[in-house]
């Protein structure tokens, strides 16, 4: 099952379908029609298993195979059940409610009990398992109960300080921009990140900000960065006779 980084932080119950062996209701699991019995199998006498022996001198061989005759089952049916046609067995589709606890990590394994496919000769059913897979979100990344995404900020918003919207897992939050922040540096988000599988509390979320040069510049733009770069002492390339 696939399910959203969204999921893990909020848990989530499912409906899903499975086709599944059930055993058939008509004669339970059995394959003989109602009112019959399947009778012991009379060439291994109800094992199931025939024995072959051998002896060659002072050796003596068991060789044990799978009866042919009943496949071993050690039972035949004479009536078949109308229902499943004799193999005690019918298909079913059915809808199962999955319930997905929160902080649910990828790949997991939920096992739901006695939801797998039927036992044999009217035994009890076996489990479902279902894996969990959670999808790559588009912005975060997981790292255990904490999720980290990159946000891309100006060089002057950077240098001046600013305040800009971020996203969370529930909708986006505002986050104050120191001013003369440099790029890579990682802000914490206190309990935003995901919540920890049967426990208390959530992970962070670590916002980092990369900081952008910009490419493109009108002339305007550029006379002012320059005019920056002079008063701040730095050497930059400039267009020869464009700006003197
Ligand atoms: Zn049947
Ligand atoms: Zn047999």
């Amino acid at each position: 099952m696939e399910i959203t980084l969204e999921d893990v932080s909020s848990g989530l119950e499912k409906e899903i379908k499975i086709s599944r062996r059930e055993n058939c209701e008509v004669c339970n699991g059995s394959g003989a029609e109602p009112g019959t019995q399947p009778k012991q199998c009379p060439q291994c006498k109800g094992t199931g298993q025939i024995q072959h022996v051998r002896s060659t001198g002072f050796a003596r061989f068991v060789q044990i195979t799978t009866c042919n005759a009943c496949r071993g089952k050690g039972r035949i049916v004479e009536t078949e059940c109308q229902s499943c046609r004799g193999s005690g067995l019918v298909h079913k589709t059915r809808k199962i409610n999955v319930k997905i606890p929160k902080g649910i990590e990828n790949g997991s394994r939920l096992r739901l009990s006695r939801q797998g496919e039927a036992g044999k000769q009217g035994g009890p059913s076996g489990d479902l398992y279902v894996v969990i897979y959670v999808k790559q979100h588009k912005i975060f990344q997981r790292s255990d109960n904490n999720i980290l995404c990159e946000i891309p900020i100006g060089f002057t918003q950077a240098t001046l300080g600013t305040e800009i919207n971020v996203p969370t897992l529930n909708g986006k939050i505002k986050l104050r921009i120191p001013k003369g922040t440099q790029t890579h540096t990682i802000f914490r988000l206190k309990g935003k990140g995901l919540p920890r599988l049967h426990g208390y509390g959530r992970g962070n979320e670590l916002i980092k900000v990369i900081v952008r040069t910009p490419k493109k510049l009108t002339s305007k733009q550029k006379q002012l960065i320059t005019e920056l770069a002079k008063e701040l002492g730095e050497t930059v390339l400039e267009k020869k006779g464009f700006w003197k």
